[in-house]
């Protein structure tokens, strides 16, 4: 943390700025990024809004403590370079969080100016620090110390593997990553779209950890070529840390679902991303989508699911949801995005079943109209259905995203790895450990579907404990080291 200031008092009024952004009508028949970034002087600006408080509560509201205020001084000075290093001093990927972190729950919704007006744009301003990173010739990369002769494997390149991997080859270990599929960054490359997220910039920061000594082993499942135990047995792994995502789709289990033209949002998604469905025929990926598209489900998945399908050239796409606006999981700038691009929302609607024609393909699905009733187990109101409602709609293709789970393929291949009833990995959550010595986790197969940050999180709780033990030192929690017990 940069030293404490007393908090600045404000000159003037500025408003939050705006982030110039690619108009909707351009952008709905393109793949390029939506927001476009801030430009300096814009930051700058944007900069100034913050007051320097000496207890930020920002802070507090950032799952891996970024010094909030410090990097936003160095932007406000013109000094990006500093700006950069204390935001890379608490996480690895700015320019990825920068970008999809749901800072309006998290910092921003604790931003002490959003009292009175709206909050500081954190988001925006670690993005603009990160970007002017990349736009320089040179990056400045970590050190690592001398080599510790121990050696690490991580299970799986999304953001918790990529976390672990960047903290532990600093410290001076061996890392070795292996990935199931022919490309790293998880769900960041083959989830989140190129128009939100592009791909180039995981492939920067993923470059980075490779010039800094990170091995990546690719098309290698582990569970199936080689199981955890040979890591650890066979391979003279020290320590291994499991990252394997929470990738396996639910379905709704109601008629019709197996009919072509249904896809989980993963395999649309996938298709689209990972594998270049939408530069066909460049690349010979074929993805069908027809011309009225429902997507089922209101998270992010559903939203990037949606908006998808309206660049790969449907002319009516309709989100499904079963609950009400004010109940949908999706990002409220996601949702806005959406809207401004013409998706439909059918809220309040769950689908009965989905009707096909003789060839097997989707025709149109059955509705049914609901109402929301007492909250249930996740605080959420239940929505009920509403007898008589049902209603048919016209559609050729129907994407299904109502959630994830936890893919068995390595956890039930791994003898004594503890699981909880969702079968999604145990872990001790002070270490990361697992119920294995020597075996960690983190990311969405320990908390199920989450986000980038918790995962990165996780990733940096795990690599101190991965540390302290392969180099058999104890291990100081943060409240120690400050005294609180
Ligand atoms: C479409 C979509 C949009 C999202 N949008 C956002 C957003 O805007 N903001 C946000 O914060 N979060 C978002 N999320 C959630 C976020 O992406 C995840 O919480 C995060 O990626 C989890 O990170 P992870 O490292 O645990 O797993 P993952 O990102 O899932 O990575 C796991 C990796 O492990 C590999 N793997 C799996 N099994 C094996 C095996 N047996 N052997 C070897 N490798 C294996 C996988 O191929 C994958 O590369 C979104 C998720 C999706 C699906
Ligand atoms: S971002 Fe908001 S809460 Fe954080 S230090 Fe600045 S003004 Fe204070």
């Amino acid at each position: 943390m940069t030293e404490k200031k007393e908090p600045k008092k404000k000159k003037e009024k500025v408003p939050r700025q705006a982030m110039p952004a690619q108009e909707p009508v351009e952008r709905a028949g393109n793949f390029e990024e939506v927001p476009l970034g801030y430009p300096p002087e814009t930051a700058m600006l944007e900069a100034t809004r913050c007051i320097q408080c000496k207890d930020p509560r920002c802070v507090a509201g950032c799952p891996v403590g970024i010094d909030i205020p410090g990097f936003i001084l160095a932007i406000e000075e013109g000094d990006f370079a500093r700006s950069i290093r204390i935001l890379k001093e608490s996480n690895a990927l700015p320019a990825i969080c920068g970008r999809v972190c749901p800072q309006e729950d998290q910092c921003e919704i604790l931003c002490i100016i959003g009292v009175k007006e709206e909050p500081v744009a954190v988001g925006r301003l670690e993005r603009f620090a990160a970007d002017w990173e990349m736009a320089q010739p040179e990056t400045e990369l970590p050190e690592s110390a001398e080599p510790t002769g121990k050696k690490v494997a991580i299970v799986g390149a999304g953001p918790a593997g990529l976390t672990v991997a960047g903290d532990l080859i600093v410290k001076g270990h061996e890392v070795t990553i292996y990935e199931a599929l022919h490309k790293p960054g998880g769900v960041l490359v083959y989830g989140i779209p190129e128009f939100r997220l592009p791909k180039e910039i995981v492939y920067y920061e993923i470059e980075n950890l490779e010039k800094m000594g990170v091995k990546i082993i690719y098309n290698m499942v582990i569970g199936k070529t080689l199981t955890v135990m040979d890591l650890m047995e066979d391979e003279g792994y020290d320590s291994v840390f499991l990252g394997v995502g929470a990738g396996l789709p639910w379905f709704m289990d109601i008629p019709g679902e197996n009919l072509n033209g249904v896809y989980s949002a993963n395999e649309y998604l996938t298709r689209a991303n990972l594998m270049k469905a939408y530069l066909f025929p460049k690349y010979d990926t074929p993805l069908v989508t027809g011309k009225k598209v429902a997507v089922i489900g209101g998270g992010n998945v559903a939203m990037d699911a949606a908006r998808t399908a309206l660049r790969m050239g449907a002319k009516e796409v309709t989100v499904v949801y079963r609950r009400s606006r004010k109940e949908m999981p999706a990002r409220i700038e996601e949702i806005h995005h959406a809207e401004e691009e013409g998706i439909i929302f059918e809220l309040l609607v769950n689908p009965a079943r989905i009707i096909g024609n003789d060839d097997g393909w989707v025709t149109g699905m059955e509705c049914i109209r609901m109402e929301l009733g007492e909250p249930d187990d996740s605080g959420r109101r239940r929505p009920v259905p509403i007898k008589g409602s049902e209603f048919i709609v016209d559609v050729e293709t129907v994407i299904v995203s109502v959630g994830t789970g936890a893919n068995p393929l390595m956890t039930k291949s791994t003898p004594g790895l503890g699981l909880n009833k969702w079968d999604y990995v145990e872990i001790n959550e002070k270490t990361g450990e697992t119920s294995l010595p020597g075996v960690y986790a983190g990311g969405d197969i320990v908390r199920g579907a989450a986000t980038v940050i918790l995962a990165m999180g996780d990733g940096r709780v795990a690599s101190r404990a991965m540390h302290a033990h392969m180099m058999g030192e104890e291990l100081v929690f943060e409240e120690e080291e400050n005294g609180e017990e």
